[in-house]
């Protein structure tokens, strides 16, 4: 899939990536994620997730 064809099903505008915090195993992480401009709400494919996870726990694993 494609990440900046992803629409907000609300407001119907294209989502934006921005950074966005969230945390994980009490670590705090920037990633950039599709967001709606207008509403805010964060689009995270269960897919994107995982590898996002993938990531963190990869770079976790090299301190
Ligand atoms: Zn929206």
């Amino acid at each position: 899939m494609n990440e900046d064809e992803v629409y907000c099903v609300k407001c119907n505008v294209r989502l934006v990536a921005l950074k966005t915090t969230f945390t994980y195993l009490k670590h705090e992480f920037y990633v950039d994620l599709p967001r709606c401009p207008s509403c805010g709400q964060v689009y995270v494919s269960e897919e994107l997730a995982k590898g996002k996870m993938t990531e963190v726990e990869m770079s976790l694993e090299d301190k």
